[in-house]
């Protein structure tokens, strides 16, 4: 507790760790129990800094109790839930260490690899990733989703992001105010990781099961952060209606000689109903798909044009000065 407070007052830290918490009453304990001797063993001055997402069960309580004990946990009080990539950046904005890690508070990251990725960064990587090796703690569909995820994302973006590499990272100060400075209001975390480069080196590791409660991201939920993901990052699916739309006039105008040559040569044909509808139909489908795209990056625009900030604070519950 004392070299605790010399350290505070120099309002410098070599080391953050930036948890965002939704409902993570149950796993506070256990996982400050396992991350404080980590950190301490690494022998560097740190800070754990808890964004509280806006839970609902008695999270905010424990950090309470946690920081009573350990007063270089930092505790951030979202006025409301505002989703973890919102929390995770609101973190990383506040924290002050030469490294920030962000990890999430059920444990699924870790917090052994901290002293490996300090190691690596300080030889003179600027970003640590932690990739997991095994996801078999995830279910089938999930771990099938999220390989296709990747591959489409990484096949039509100009970043590419490593498959199966989470927000469990060491990013190097630098990396960390390249970040700050990006303006984007929808902020799909992993992408800006991506999106911002630096010297990286890869830690593989095997992803356990949740510690306690359950995962906060539905199949709806990660359907849309996927969305998400691909239009902050690639404006192809916009792209691919202008070679649609040619590759279909092509066929109409191939079809429609076609038809043209045959009422020359063989007379009038019987009115063909069928082959009518169904082209109707798929173009009809064809339009809808088009203009949806359209939509989701018009929301987009929309959603940034705004200006609204990433999340608002209710409490700090900072350092002592
Ligand atoms: N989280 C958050 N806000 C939310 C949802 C989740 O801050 O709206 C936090 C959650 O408390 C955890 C981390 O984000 O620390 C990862 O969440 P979860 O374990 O549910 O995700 P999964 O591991 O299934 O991807
Ligand atoms: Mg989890």
């Amino acid at each position: 507790m004392n070299n605790t407070k010399q350290i505070l007052s120099l309002n410098h830290c070599t080391l953050s760790i930036v948890c965002p918490m939704y409902n993570e009453e149950e796993s506070l304990a256990v996982f400050f129990n396992r991350l404080l001797p980590v950190l301490v063993s690494a022998g560097e001055p740190f800070e754990i800094v808890c964004v509280n997402d806006g839970s609902r069960d008695a999270t905010l309580e424990r950090l309470f109790t946690a920081r009573k004990l350990e007063p270089r946990i930092r505790i951030l009080n979202l006025s409301r839930n505002f989703g973890k990539e919102a929390a995770l950046t609101c973190g990383i904005d506040h924290a002050i260490g030469d490294a920030v890690i962000p990890i999430d508070a059920d444990l699924q990251d870790p917090p052994e690899l901290i002293i490996e990725m300090l190691q690596l960064w300080r030889q003179g990587f600027d970003v640590v990733l932690a990739q997991r090796t095994d996801r078999s703690a995830d279910h089938f569909l999930k771990r099938k989703t999220a390989e296709w995820f990747y591959r489409l994302h990484n096949a039509i973006s100009d970043s590419v992001i490593p498959s199966n590499v989470g927000d469990f990272r060491l990013m190097d100060r630098k990396v960390v105010e390249a970040l700050k400075a990006l303006p984007e209001r929808r902020r799909f975390m992993k992408g800006l990781f991506a999106w911002v480069g630096f010297r990286q080196a890869v830690i593989p590791y095997s992803r356990e099961a949740r510690q306690a409660g359950a995962s906060k991201f539905s199949g709806w939920h990660l359907w849309n952060f996927a969305l998400e993901g691909i239009t902050s990052f690639s404006t192809a699916p916009l792209r691919i209606w202008t070679y649609l739309g040619l590759f279909i006039a092509l066929l109409a105008f191939t079809y429609g000689s076609f038809i043209v040559g045959r009422v020359l040569l063989l007379g009038r044909d019987m009115p063909g109903y069928a082959s009518l509808i169904t082209v109707v139909l798929f173009l009809g489908g064809i339009q809808l798909i088009g203009l949806g795209v359209l939509g989701e990056y018009l929301g987009r625009i929309y959603l940034e044009t705004k200006g609204r900030p990433v999340y608002i604070v209710r409490d700090h519950f900072d350092h002592e000065a």
